[in-house]
């Protein structure tokens, strides 16, 4: 052991210390003479190298080379680099008792005596082979990270929450931005509207992710571009990190079908209303036939025109309530919903008076909502409760309402013809009948979902053929101050 050395040279009390550490580190330490010959070592306490200290005392340092170091005269070089800068930092492949080889952390420190003549080396191994290891294994891990961070499909981004300072971006967000990240940019400047930016971070401080959040980004050219984010605050952190995709193309075919979508909706409205004001004039002509006493065969052809007429203009009506209810958004109003009700029921009372109407109101009778939708889906499921009624039994009808300050439910309920089973999800489709018993469009329960989907609301059915239907729909008030 060479705590003996001190002891020969007193003034070597720090070198002392140096090695107690060094052994408590875990480090194997060698003294060499200016040769290079182990004179000294630590390997009592530490075996990194499985050498006892008797095996390597008088051995050059070389035996813990490689055969190619020691070929190549590494060692020599090495002791001599250390001696002319006076300290080596290496990190290599050494070998240990057996032929085992390990990655060395090696430290080799000339040494000079008092008077200032080199008097040897002072060699610090250590095992980091586990080290390296690990290092490799992260480093890997990194490559491949990285590589899966630049080649991904979809943009990938990560930028600060407090200052929106756009912090990462891999090569296929810098593509679909047209920005990187080294520009010191705000995230907010990818936005064509900075409300919107607003509002994605207002939604991320409140619900700490978003998902399929669209937006147009600024671009350098005239075209325009969409992107959809999907991203997640880590409020510890304080930063977002997500994936972006471009979105453009599929946007503007959206923006496109709406387009087309408004200008037939434009188109049915106008062709509809311009087609009901020549039906009226043949109502009115067919009127005067009648006033004529005409006889009894052109009385019947007179009946039929306006059949035939009511029917196209029902189908122009509801075609309008279509369009109508796509283009135009709910508007709240205070309805008195009582006198709504009675005023619908007073409208069909002399069509279908054998059928005894029932009206049960409860809770508030005031609520919010759309007038114009309330009032056409009243209308329909009223006019279908009578207009289906069964002949062969005492028909009724049951209105029942209850509201409070949040929800209207309205049930509709009937002893009439019913629908089949088969065809009670089919109802709610646009032109469709379940039968030919009565006169109608097939467009009526198709408005009447549509509105209530409108406002937010759902409808649900339940029926027996001959026993007769109960329509249960439910709608949420709407805010009155918007
Ligand atoms: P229309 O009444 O013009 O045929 P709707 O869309 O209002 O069209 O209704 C679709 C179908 O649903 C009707 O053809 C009818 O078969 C059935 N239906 C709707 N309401 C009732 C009801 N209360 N009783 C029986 N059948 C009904």
């Amino acid at each position: 052991m060479y705590s003996s050395l001190s002891k020969e040279n007193p003034s070597l009390a720090t070198e002392k210390d140096r090695s107690l550490f060094n052994i408590l580190r875990g480090f194997e330490e060698f003294m060499l003479n200016p040769e290079g010959i182990i004179i000294s070592s630590n390997l009592e306490v530490i075996n990194i190298t499985g050498y006892e200290e008797w095996e390597v005392m008088g051995n050059h340092i070389a035996i813990f080379y490689t055969p190619e170091d020691r070929q190549q005269e590494k060692p020599k070089a090495d002791l001599k680099t250390a001696k002319k800068q006076g300290q080596l930092l290496v990190n290599d492949w050494r070998v240990k008792k057996r032929n085992a080889r390990f990655w060395a952390k090696m430290k080799i420190t000339s040494l000079t005596d008092q008077d200032g003549t080199h008097s040897g080396f002072r060699v610090v191994l250590k095992d980091s082979t586990h080290k390296a290891l690990y290092n490799h294994r992260v480093k890997r891990i990194k490559d491949e990270y990285l590589n899966l961070f630049n080649n991904a499909y979809t943009g990938i981004f990560k930028f600060r929450m407090n200052d929106l300072r756009v912090l990462l971006l891999n090569e296929k967000a810098v593509e679909i931005l047209g920005k990187d990240e080294s520009a010191d940019i705000s995230f907010q400047e990818f936005f064509v509207e900075e409300g919107r930016c607003t509002r994605l971070i207002e939604h991320l401080i409140a619900h700490e992710k978003v998902e399929g959040f669209e937006f147009q980004i600024k671009t350098s050219s005239r075209e325009q571009r969409w992107v959809s984010i999907g991203c997640r605050f880590f409020a510890e952190q304080g930063f977002v990190e997500g994936i972006l995709i471009d979105v453009s193309e599929s946007k503007k075919q959206l923006l496109e079908l709406q387009k087309l979508n408004h200008e037939l909706d434009q188109f049915i409205y106008h062709a509809s209303h311009d087609l009901r004001s020549p039906l009226t004039t043949i109502l009115g002509v067919v009127n005067l036939i009648h006033l004529d006493e005409p006889s009894p065969i052109i009385k019947n052809y007179a009946q039929l025109i306006a059949e035939r007429v009511h029917h196209l203009d029902g189908l122009l009506k509801d075609l309008v309530s279509i369009t109508y209810n796509n283009k135009s958004e709910p508007k709240a109003e205070l309805l008195h919903v009582e006198t709504e009700v009675r005023n619908i029921l007073k409208e069909f009372h002399h069509q279908y008076n054998t059928v005894q109407a029932f009206l049960t109101i409860s809770g508030e009778v005031e609520f919010v909502t759309d007038a114009v939708r309330f009032r056409t889906i009243m209308r329909n499921l009223v006019s279908n409760a009578l207009k289906y009624h069964n002949p062969a039994v005492a028909s009724f009808m049951k209105v029942t309402i209850q509201a409070d300050e949040k929800l209207l439910s309205l049930t509709i309920e009937d002893n009439g013809l019913g629908i089949e089973q088969d065809y009670l999800d089919k109802i709610f489709r646009m032109f469709f009948r379940a039968t030919v018993q009565a006169k109608g469009t097939g467009l009526g329960l198709f408005i009447t979902k549509a509105m209530i989907d409108k406002l937010g609301g759902h409808i649900a059915v339940s029926s027996r053929p001959m026993h007769g239907s109960t329509f249960l729909v439910e709608l949420p008030a709407l805010d009155i101050n918007q």
